[in-house]
Protein backbone atom coordinates (compact mmCIF):
# COMPACT_ATOMS: atom_id res chain seq x y z
CA UNK A 1 0.00 0.00 0.00
CA UNK A 2 1.63 3.48 -0.75
CA UNK A 3 2.14 5.50 1.85
CA UNK A 4 1.47 9.37 1.41
CA UNK A 5 1.91 11.77 4.96
CA UNK A 6 1.13 15.39 4.77
CA UNK A 7 3.07 17.38 7.13
CA UNK A 8 1.41 21.31 7.56
CA UNK A 9 2.59 24.44 8.69
CA UNK A 10 6.29 23.50 10.15
CA UNK A 11 9.01 26.06 9.73
CA UNK A 12 10.84 23.89 7.66
CA UNK A 13 14.56 24.02 8.18
CA UNK A 14 16.00 22.15 4.28
CA UNK A 15 18.89 23.11 6.63
CA UNK A 16 18.24 26.61 5.18
CA UNK A 17 15.50 28.22 7.05
CA UNK A 18 12.65 28.07 4.38
CA UNK A 19 9.76 29.55 6.13
CA UNK A 20 5.89 27.71 7.02
CA UNK A 21 5.79 25.14 4.59
CA UNK A 22 3.83 21.98 3.94
CA UNK A 23 5.64 18.74 3.37
CA UNK A 24 4.72 15.60 0.96
CA UNK A 25 6.18 12.41 1.43
CA UNK A 26 5.39 9.57 -0.55
CA UNK A 27 7.04 5.93 -0.37
CA UNK A 28 9.71 6.86 2.01
CA UNK A 29 10.71 9.97 -0.24
CA UNK A 30 9.96 13.97 0.54
CA UNK A 31 8.03 14.24 -3.02
CA UNK A 32 7.30 18.49 -2.16
CA UNK A 33 7.75 20.99 -0.36
CA UNK A 34 5.48 24.00 -0.72
CA UNK A 35 2.58 26.18 0.36
CA UNK A 36 -0.49 24.63 0.84
CA UNK A 37 -0.22 21.16 -0.67
CA UNK A 38 -2.90 19.18 -1.60
CA UNK A 39 -2.80 15.57 -2.40
CA UNK A 40 -5.56 14.00 -4.13
CA UNK A 41 -5.65 10.14 -5.20
CA UNK A 42 -9.62 10.14 -5.92
CA UNK A 43 -10.11 8.26 -2.40
CA UNK A 44 -7.71 5.20 -3.32
CA UNK A 45 -4.70 5.86 -0.88
CA UNK A 46 -5.29 6.63 2.72
CA UNK A 47 -3.36 10.16 3.52
CA UNK A 48 -1.84 11.45 7.06
CA UNK A 49 -2.35 14.89 7.73
CA UNK A 50 -0.30 16.03 10.59
CA UNK A 51 -0.84 19.65 12.15
CA UNK A 52 2.60 20.65 12.52
CA UNK A 53 2.07 24.63 13.71
CA UNK A 54 4.50 25.76 15.94
CA UNK A 55 7.25 22.88 14.95
CA UNK A 56 10.30 23.50 12.89
CA UNK A 57 10.93 20.46 10.48
CA UNK A 58 14.67 19.54 9.92
CA UNK A 59 16.47 16.86 8.63
CA UNK A 60 16.44 13.50 10.56
CA UNK A 61 20.03 13.24 12.32
CA UNK A 62 23.07 11.38 11.13
CA UNK A 63 25.38 10.26 13.80
CA UNK A 64 28.48 9.43 11.79
CA UNK A 65 30.27 8.03 14.67
CA UNK A 66 28.34 5.46 17.05
CA UNK A 67 29.83 2.48 18.58
CA UNK A 68 26.27 0.47 17.76
CA UNK A 69 27.32 -3.02 19.01
CA UNK A 70 29.35 -1.51 21.64
CA UNK A 71 32.81 -0.98 22.67
CA UNK A 72 35.14 0.07 25.41
CA UNK A 73 36.73 -2.67 27.33
CA UNK A 74 40.06 -0.65 28.00
CA UNK A 75 39.41 -1.40 31.87
CA UNK A 76 38.91 -5.35 31.49
CA UNK A 77 36.26 -7.38 30.00
CA UNK A 78 33.16 -6.42 32.42
CA UNK A 79 33.88 -2.31 30.90
CA UNK A 80 32.53 -3.42 27.59
CA UNK A 81 29.81 -1.49 26.50
CA UNK A 82 26.36 -2.63 25.71
CA UNK A 83 24.55 -2.34 21.98
CA UNK A 84 22.89 0.18 21.33
CA UNK A 85 18.88 -0.45 20.62
CA UNK A 86 16.72 1.34 18.43
CA UNK A 87 15.07 3.22 21.03
CA UNK A 88 18.54 5.21 21.86
CA UNK A 89 18.32 6.35 18.25
CA UNK A 90 14.75 6.77 17.10
CA UNK A 91 13.96 8.53 20.53
CA UNK A 92 17.04 10.97 19.94
CA UNK A 93 16.01 12.02 16.64
CA UNK A 94 19.02 9.23 14.97
CA UNK A 95 17.57 8.50 11.69
CA UNK A 96 21.09 7.51 10.38
CA UNK A 97 23.88 6.13 12.23
CA UNK A 98 27.09 4.91 10.81
CA UNK A 99 28.75 1.82 13.20
CA UNK A 100 32.13 1.65 14.34
CA UNK A 101 34.26 -0.71 16.08
CA UNK A 102 36.59 1.11 18.52
CA UNK A 103 39.65 0.14 21.03
CA UNK A 104 38.81 -3.94 20.92
CA UNK A 105 38.88 -5.83 17.64
CA UNK A 106 39.74 -9.33 18.63
CA UNK A 107 36.48 -9.87 20.78
CA UNK A 108 34.90 -7.55 17.86
CA UNK A 109 34.72 -8.17 14.14
CA UNK A 110 33.32 -6.69 10.85
CA UNK A 111 30.89 -9.69 10.56
CA UNK A 112 29.57 -8.42 14.13
CA UNK A 113 29.17 -4.76 13.22
CA UNK A 114 27.38 -5.28 9.58
CA UNK A 115 25.16 -8.00 11.89
CA UNK A 116 24.22 -5.44 14.26
CA UNK A 117 23.99 -2.80 11.27
CA UNK A 118 21.40 -4.95 9.18
CA UNK A 119 19.34 -5.61 12.49
CA UNK A 120 18.70 -2.02 12.88
CA UNK A 121 18.05 -1.31 9.27
CA UNK A 122 15.14 -3.96 9.38
CA UNK A 123 13.71 -2.34 12.22
CA UNK A 124 13.58 0.97 10.61
CA UNK A 125 16.41 3.36 10.05
CA UNK A 126 19.24 3.84 8.00
CA UNK A 127 22.89 2.65 8.80
CA UNK A 128 26.22 2.04 7.18
CA UNK A 129 29.21 0.76 9.14
CA UNK A 130 33.36 1.62 8.79
CA UNK A 131 35.94 -1.24 8.27
CA UNK A 132 38.27 -1.44 10.78
CA UNK A 133 38.95 -0.20 14.01
CA UNK A 134 41.67 1.39 16.29
CA UNK A 135 44.16 -0.91 14.80
CA UNK A 136 46.41 -0.92 11.65
CA UNK A 137 46.38 -3.06 9.63
CA UNK A 138 42.82 -2.74 9.44
CA UNK A 139 40.83 -5.65 10.09
CA UNK A 140 38.47 -6.15 7.10
CA UNK A 141 35.89 -8.70 6.11
CA UNK A 142 36.98 -9.81 2.82
CA UNK A 143 40.77 -10.34 1.86
CA UNK A 144 41.25 -5.96 1.35
CA UNK A 145 40.06 -2.45 2.55
CA UNK A 146 39.55 -1.76 -0.58
CA UNK A 147 37.31 -4.79 -1.30
CA UNK A 148 35.15 -4.05 1.71
CA UNK A 149 34.48 -0.30 0.54
CA UNK A 150 33.60 -1.22 -3.22
CA UNK A 151 31.69 -4.74 -2.70
CA UNK A 152 29.61 -4.67 0.73
CA UNK A 153 27.11 -1.51 0.41
CA UNK A 154 27.17 -0.27 4.17
CA UNK A 155 30.36 -0.29 4.15
CA UNK A 156 31.14 3.81 3.38
CA UNK A 157 34.86 4.11 4.19
CA UNK A 158 37.57 3.15 7.09
CA UNK A 159 37.48 3.97 11.00
CA UNK A 160 37.87 4.63 13.73
CA UNK A 161 42.15 4.08 13.09
CA UNK A 162 43.21 5.91 16.13
CA UNK A 163 46.06 8.32 16.05
CA UNK A 164 47.79 10.24 19.14
CA UNK A 165 46.42 7.98 21.74
CA UNK A 166 48.75 5.84 23.71
CA UNK A 167 45.57 3.27 22.57
CA UNK A 168 46.48 3.17 19.33
CA UNK A 169 48.54 0.82 16.83
CA UNK A 170 50.86 3.22 16.58
CA UNK A 171 50.49 3.29 12.94
CA UNK A 172 54.11 5.10 10.71
CA UNK A 173 53.25 8.00 8.31
CA UNK A 174 53.06 5.42 5.42
CA UNK A 175 50.71 3.36 6.85
CA UNK A 176 48.39 5.87 7.51
CA UNK A 177 48.77 7.53 4.14
CA UNK A 178 48.60 3.87 2.60
CA UNK A 179 44.61 3.66 4.30
CA UNK A 180 43.99 6.91 3.03
CA UNK A 181 44.96 6.06 -0.53
CA UNK A 182 43.16 2.45 -0.39
CA UNK A 183 39.49 4.14 0.93
CA UNK A 184 39.73 7.40 -1.72
CA UNK A 185 40.74 5.03 -4.76
CA UNK A 186 38.18 2.04 -3.43
CA UNK A 187 35.83 5.13 -2.64
CA UNK A 188 35.94 6.65 -6.02
CA UNK A 189 35.48 3.05 -7.97
CA UNK A 190 31.90 2.43 -5.73
CA UNK A 191 30.79 5.91 -5.76
CA UNK A 192 31.08 6.51 -1.91
CA UNK A 193 33.37 9.17 0.20
CA UNK A 194 35.86 6.01 0.99
CA UNK A 195 35.69 8.31 4.05
CA UNK A 196 38.90 7.69 6.81
CA UNK A 197 37.20 8.37 10.63
CA UNK A 198 40.45 8.60 12.37
CA UNK A 199 39.99 8.39 16.32
CA UNK A 200 41.80 11.36 17.71
CA UNK A 201 43.43 10.71 21.38
CA UNK A 202 45.37 12.92 23.96
CA UNK A 203 48.77 13.38 22.80
CA UNK A 204 50.47 16.60 21.39
CA UNK A 205 51.21 14.98 17.77
CA UNK A 206 47.32 15.74 17.50
CA UNK A 207 46.26 15.65 13.82
CA UNK A 208 50.27 15.47 12.52
CA UNK A 209 49.82 12.46 10.56
CA UNK A 210 46.36 13.99 8.85
CA UNK A 211 48.47 17.33 8.39
CA UNK A 212 51.33 15.58 6.61
CA UNK A 213 49.13 13.20 4.37
CA UNK A 214 47.38 16.42 3.08
CA UNK A 215 50.81 18.82 2.60
CA UNK A 216 52.78 15.73 1.50
CA UNK A 217 50.75 13.70 -1.01
CA UNK A 218 48.20 14.49 -3.62
CA UNK A 219 45.16 13.24 -1.27
CA UNK A 220 42.48 16.07 -0.43
CA UNK A 221 41.39 16.98 3.18
CA UNK A 222 38.08 16.24 2.13
CA UNK A 223 39.20 11.98 2.30
CA UNK A 224 39.12 12.80 6.38
CA UNK A 225 36.84 13.16 8.89
CA UNK A 226 38.69 13.45 12.21
CA UNK A 227 36.86 12.71 15.66
CA UNK A 228 36.73 13.94 19.18
CA UNK A 229 38.31 17.01 18.19
CA UNK A 230 37.36 18.99 20.74
CA UNK A 231 39.24 16.25 23.41
CA UNK A 232 41.66 18.85 24.52
CA UNK A 233 42.11 22.93 23.65
CA UNK A 234 45.04 21.91 21.87
CA UNK A 235 44.05 19.36 19.69
CA UNK A 236 41.11 22.11 19.04
CA UNK A 237 43.70 24.78 17.85
CA UNK A 238 45.25 22.30 15.44
CA UNK A 239 42.16 21.06 14.24
CA UNK A 240 41.38 24.60 13.14
CA UNK A 241 44.04 24.99 11.47
CA UNK A 242 43.51 22.53 9.47
CA UNK A 243 39.47 23.35 9.33
CA UNK A 244 40.67 26.77 7.30
CA UNK A 245 42.10 24.52 4.94
CA UNK A 246 39.00 22.45 3.98
CA UNK A 247 38.93 19.95 6.31
CA UNK A 248 35.95 19.19 8.15
CA UNK A 249 35.93 18.10 11.72
CA UNK A 250 34.04 16.01 13.89
CA UNK A 251 32.92 17.36 17.69
CA UNK A 252 32.30 14.23 20.06
CA UNK A 253 29.11 15.54 21.91
CA UNK A 254 29.25 15.27 25.48
CA UNK A 255 26.09 15.26 27.84
CA UNK A 256 28.07 15.57 30.91
CA UNK A 257 30.53 18.29 29.90
CA UNK A 258 29.75 20.25 32.74
CA UNK A 259 31.77 17.25 34.92
CA UNK A 260 34.10 16.96 32.08
CA UNK A 261 34.85 20.71 31.86
CA UNK A 262 36.23 20.20 35.47
CA UNK A 263 38.95 17.56 35.11
CA UNK A 264 40.54 18.03 31.47
CA UNK A 265 40.15 21.15 29.28
CA UNK A 266 37.79 19.79 26.68
CA UNK A 267 36.37 22.14 24.58
CA UNK A 268 32.22 22.47 25.40
CA UNK A 269 31.00 22.02 21.73
CA UNK A 270 28.92 25.18 20.85
CA UNK A 271 31.86 27.27 22.38
CA UNK A 272 33.99 25.40 19.60
CA UNK A 273 31.71 25.71 16.59
CA UNK A 274 31.08 29.59 17.77
CA UNK A 275 34.88 29.95 17.42
CA UNK A 276 35.06 28.55 14.41
CA UNK A 277 32.37 30.65 12.75
CA UNK A 278 34.07 33.80 14.54
CA UNK A 279 37.32 33.21 12.73
CA UNK A 280 35.35 32.96 9.19
CA UNK A 281 35.24 29.02 8.66
CA UNK A 282 32.60 27.87 6.68
CA UNK A 283 29.48 26.32 8.66
CA UNK A 284 30.65 23.23 6.19
CA UNK A 285 33.34 21.88 8.00
CA UNK A 286 32.03 20.88 11.40
CA UNK A 287 30.18 17.81 12.28
CA UNK A 288 29.03 16.20 15.43
CA UNK A 289 29.16 13.05 16.80
CA UNK A 290 27.31 11.11 19.87
CA UNK A 291 30.24 8.52 20.09
CA UNK A 292 26.95 6.81 21.36
CA UNK A 293 28.12 3.34 23.34
CA UNK A 294 31.48 4.00 23.19
CA UNK A 295 33.36 4.05 26.20
CA UNK A 296 34.78 7.32 28.31
CA UNK A 297 37.20 5.80 30.32
CA UNK A 298 39.78 8.25 32.33
CA UNK A 299 43.02 7.37 32.64
CA UNK A 300 45.86 9.19 35.38
CA UNK A 301 49.45 10.63 33.99
CA UNK A 302 50.78 6.87 34.14
CA UNK A 303 48.38 5.69 31.55
CA UNK A 304 46.62 3.93 34.90
CA UNK A 305 42.60 3.17 34.48
CA UNK A 306 40.74 5.12 36.73
CA UNK A 307 37.14 4.85 35.74
CA UNK A 308 34.82 4.47 32.93
CA UNK A 309 31.29 6.47 31.74
CA UNK A 310 29.52 5.91 28.39
CA UNK A 311 28.83 8.01 24.89
CA UNK A 312 24.78 8.83 24.59
CA UNK A 313 22.90 9.63 21.52
CA UNK A 314 21.22 12.24 23.36
CA UNK A 315 24.29 14.29 22.96
CA UNK A 316 23.61 15.04 19.17
CA UNK A 317 20.40 17.38 19.95
CA UNK A 318 21.84 18.50 23.28
CA UNK A 319 24.91 20.31 21.53
CA UNK A 320 22.47 21.89 18.64
CA UNK A 321 20.24 23.40 21.68
CA UNK A 322 23.41 24.67 23.16
CA UNK A 323 24.45 26.34 19.96
CA UNK A 324 21.54 28.06 19.49
CA UNK A 325 20.06 28.98 23.44
CA UNK A 326 23.71 29.68 24.73
CA UNK A 327 25.83 30.74 21.65
CA UNK A 328 22.99 32.29 20.08
CA UNK A 329 24.27 30.28 16.37
CA UNK A 330 20.79 30.17 14.47
CA UNK A 331 19.14 27.36 14.07
CA UNK A 332 19.66 26.46 10.34
CA UNK A 333 23.49 26.73 10.70
CA UNK A 334 23.56 24.75 13.61
CA UNK A 335 21.61 21.95 12.43
CA UNK A 336 24.07 21.44 9.58
CA UNK A 337 26.45 19.79 12.04
CA UNK A 338 23.98 16.47 12.52
CA UNK A 339 22.43 16.81 9.40
CA UNK A 340 23.44 18.23 5.72
CA UNK A 341 27.15 18.59 6.60
CA UNK A 342 27.57 14.59 7.49
CA UNK A 343 25.31 13.88 4.73
CA UNK A 344 28.29 16.04 2.51
CA UNK A 345 31.26 14.91 4.15
CA UNK A 346 30.15 10.72 4.19
CA UNK A 347 28.46 11.13 0.44
CA UNK A 348 24.75 10.42 1.14
CA UNK A 349 23.28 11.53 -1.40
CA UNK A 350 19.20 11.40 -0.67
CA UNK A 351 20.24 11.93 3.12
CA UNK A 352 20.49 15.06 5.56
CA UNK A 353 17.91 17.63 3.55
CA UNK A 354 14.33 18.62 3.53
CA UNK A 355 14.27 18.69 -0.69
CA UNK A 356 12.14 16.80 -3.02
CA UNK A 357 13.66 13.28 -3.54
CA UNK A 358 15.26 13.04 -0.69
CA UNK A 359 14.83 10.46 1.68
CA UNK A 360 11.64 11.14 3.96
CA UNK A 361 13.75 11.18 7.73
CA UNK A 362 12.41 14.11 9.19
CA UNK A 363 12.64 15.05 12.85
CA UNK A 364 9.70 17.66 14.48
CA UNK A 365 10.96 20.17 17.08
CA UNK A 366 9.20 22.31 19.62
CA UNK A 367 10.13 25.44 18.05
CA UNK A 368 10.40 27.71 21.43
CA UNK A 369 13.08 24.81 23.16
CA UNK A 370 13.87 22.64 20.66
CA UNK A 371 12.23 19.66 22.04
CA UNK A 372 11.91 16.37 19.73
CA UNK A 373 8.70 15.92 19.57
CA UNK A 374 8.34 13.08 16.88
CA UNK A 375 10.65 11.21 14.39
CA UNK A 376 9.78 10.00 10.45
CA UNK A 377 12.26 7.72 9.48
CA UNK A 378 12.23 6.40 5.30
CA UNK A 379 8.28 7.57 5.21
CA UNK A 380 7.58 6.35 8.55
CA UNK A 381 6.59 7.92 11.67
CA UNK A 382 8.86 5.83 14.48
CA UNK A 383 7.86 8.61 17.40
CA UNK A 384 5.18 10.88 17.55
CA UNK A 385 4.39 13.25 20.13
CA UNK A 386 6.74 12.16 22.08
CA UNK A 387 5.86 8.54 22.21
CA UNK A 388 7.99 6.02 20.45
CA UNK A 389 6.09 4.09 17.81
CA UNK A 390 7.83 1.37 16.21
CA UNK A 391 10.36 -1.08 18.86
CA UNK A 392 13.24 -2.93 18.22
CA UNK A 393 12.67 -6.61 18.06
CA UNK A 394 13.39 -7.08 21.78
CA UNK A 395 12.38 -4.05 23.68
CA UNK A 396 8.89 -5.20 24.66
CA UNK A 397 9.58 -8.72 25.04
ZN1 LIG B 1 37.16 7.12 19.27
Amino acid sequence: MAMVTLIRGAKVYQPENAGVKDILVLNGTIAAVGDRLKADFGGCVEIEEINAEGMAAVPGFIDSHEHIMGGGGEGGFHTRTPEANLKDLIMNGITTVVGCIGTDSVGRDMAGLLSKAHALDNEGITTYVYAGAYRVPVKTLTDSLMKDIMMLDKVIGVGEVAISDHRSSQPTFEEFARIAADARVAGMLSGKAGIVNVHLGDSLRYMDLIDRVIHETEIPASQFLPTHVNRNAGLFDAGVELAKEGLTIDFSGNEDIDFWETICDEVRVCKGIRRMLDLGISSDRFTISSDGQGSLPVFNEQGEFQGIGIGKASSLLKEVRECVQKEGIPLEIAIKAITSNVASVLKLGTKGRLKPGFDADICLLTQDTLELKSVMAKGKFVVKDGEQQVFGTFERV
